[in-house]
């Protein structure tokens, strides 16, 4: 069974209470963590406050395996890690000699003295195993909490990024490194993924499994870990991607549109699209992927009846009759985008608000359509939420249709 040690992160730093700045040392530490077989399971920012970093380590080390801080190791007033961790050990700080020689030998070749003040770079945890910084001046630390072992690494990133990999990596065992695969899956709620694939947690266990999902598209992560990972994971892959059925489009790193452009790809077909309410996002997923230009031949934003008429032929008796929002003018908009020069066409026309809804079509209705030179697909949505999220879903929904529809010819 898949088991894992629990790892906490702390971004120490006033700046990320306010609104000026983010911490995404987590996203990176966490990346590194799944490397040696930690799992991430709770992060905090704290502000530049000894007293404040002692309370969160002390905490967090009482319940993970262990606790990984971030920034306020710099020669200012305000980095007061080093102090935080003492306070929260009971111990003091030691003022390295050699740590000292270095820093001056630093500031020298770069023709200054070093002022006082830095010198609290050298200042070491009692007890604590130094990790060399090689990009930068303030060293990492490495000690122990109760059971849990802390590591105080810079707030630069490529600093942290180096002193992980060097020091840690290696000691933390990647013969037991965490193996990951990605399942992509479209068209589908998070909700339906996890009813259905729910009762294959008894067999593989729940924390072996990730469900991210983002507007239409979900991300089934499986994870594995030692000597038999490989195998574990092809053994998931095959029960998982048995349960995801026609819902997965690929593995990896591969994104909806590319698998949408492989599969006109291989049937030697152009695509074209036309957009209403989503004003070229669905023609931006596709351009964003590199080569598309053997493929993708363009779009028609067409938000006005008139350019609807116009640019793509949909006739206005149809727009008087059944309105912009509509299958028929989503089916027509789509025979337009044949006209460009494709084979394979694809239309949005929505409602994405937040005015311009009514009883029979409220904020959120879009219709999508979808062709190929031997298959039609309509889908009429509802979507909830803002007008981006309307906008988002509708763009990927409409790229899923036209995944299935393409699949099926
Ligand atoms: P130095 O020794 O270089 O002063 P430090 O350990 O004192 O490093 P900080 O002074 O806290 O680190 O941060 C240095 C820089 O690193 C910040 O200006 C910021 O750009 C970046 N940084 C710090 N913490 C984070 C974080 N959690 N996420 C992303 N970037 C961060």
């Amino acid at each position: 069974m898949f088991t894992f040690r629990r790892a906490a992160f702390v971004a120490v730093g006033s700046e990320m209470l306010r609104a000026d700045r983010v911490d995404t040392n987590s996203l990176l530490a966490s990346r590194l963590l799944q490397r040696c077989g930690y799992a991430l399971v709770e992060k905090r920012c704290v502000e530049d406050d000894a007293g404040a970093i002692a309370r969160a380590v002390r905490e967090l080390a009482a319940r993970t395996d262990l606790v990984v801080v971030s920034g306020g190791l710099g020669p200012t007033a305000d980095d007061v890690t080093r102090e935080g961790v003492a306070q929260a050990m009971g111990v003091g700080l030691l003022r390295h000699d050699a740590l000292v020689k270095a820093l001056e030998a630093r500031y020298r070749r770069a023709g200054r003295t070093i002022p006082e003040i830095a010198l609290r770079m050298a200042d070491v945890i009692e007890g604590a195993e130094i990790l060399p910084n090689p990009q930068g001046t303030a060293p990492g630390q490495l000690v122990t909490l109760d059971a849990a072992a802390l590591v105080l690494l810079p707030g630069v990133p490529r600093e942290l990024e180096e002193i992980f990999t060097t020091h840690l990596l290696p000691r933390w065992g990647c013969g037991a490194a965490m193996k990951v695969r990605t399942l992509r899956l479209s068209g589908v709620y998070e909700s339906q993924v996890e009813e259905r694939v729910s009762p294959l947690y008894d067999r593989f266990g729940r924390e072996a499994v990730t469900i991210l999902a983002g507007r239409g598209v979900v991300d089934l992560v499986l994870m594995a870990r030692g000597d038999h990972a490989d195998a574990r994971l092809a053994e998931m892959d095959e029960a998982f991607s048995a349960v995801a059925g026609d819902d997965l489009f690929g593995r990896g790193e591969v994104t909806l549109p590319a698998a949408i452009l492989m599969l006109c790809r291989e049937r030697g077909w152009k695509l074209a699209t036309a957009e209403s309410c989503t004003g070229g996002l669905a023609a931006a997923q596709l351009t964003s992927v590199a080569g598309s230009s053997d493929v993708f031949v363009g779009s028609v934003v067409a938000y006005a009846n008139e350019l609807k008429e116009e640019r793509l032929g949909v006739p206005r008796r149809l727009l008087e009759e059944h309105g912009a929002v509509s299958q028929e003018t989503a089916e027509a908009m789509a025979r337009g985008a044949l006209g460009l020069g494709a084979q394979v066409g694809l239309a949005i026309t929505g409602i994405a608000g937040p005015g311009g809804g009514s009883e029979d079509k409220p904020v959120g209705t879009v219709h999508v359509a979808a062709m190929t030179p031997n298959a039609a697909r309509h889908r009429r949505f509802r979507f909830p939420g803002d007008r981006t999220f309307v906008r988002e879903c509708a763009t990927n929904y409409a790229l899923d249709l036209l995944r299935r529809t393409l699949r099926e010819t």
